[in-house]
């Protein structure tokens, strides 16, 4: 993840969190100020946070399609082929399973 930093900010984020070196021995190392040091942090902590957080919410389109499919369209109504891919799909991913597992349930009248 820290892949997708600008290479300066992932040096000084890397010195900082691994090394553990100081504001001022990071500022040496890469040639800048220390006031550059605290901002090139500072955005370098909150870009890798932004790129956690956007990988984190990220669902496989595959998920998304058999999610559609299912709640949406109704696996009665899919085709031969969209209902291979979807009974496929359910069998080696345990949480559309769940999910659906969970939205039949609810679908049925309360006892
Ligand atoms: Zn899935």
């Amino acid at each position: 993840m820290a892949g997708a930093l600008p290479a300066q900010q992932r040096a000084g984020l890397l010195l900082r969190e691994i090394e553990g070196l100081s504001y001022r021995d990071i500022g040496t190392r890469l040639g800048i100020s220390h006031g550059a040091v605290e901002s090139l942090l500072f955005r370098a902590r909150r870009r890798f946070k932004r790129e956690y957080l956007r990988l984190e919410g990220e669902e496989p389109t595959t998920c998304a399609t058999v999610r559609h499919l299912t709640t949406v369209i109704g696996r009665a109504h899919l085709g031969a082929w969209q209902e291979r891919q979807v009974a496929r799909h359910l069998e080696e991913c345990s949480g559309c399973r769940s999910r659906l597992e969970k939205a039949r349930r609810s679908a049925l009248p309360a006892a």
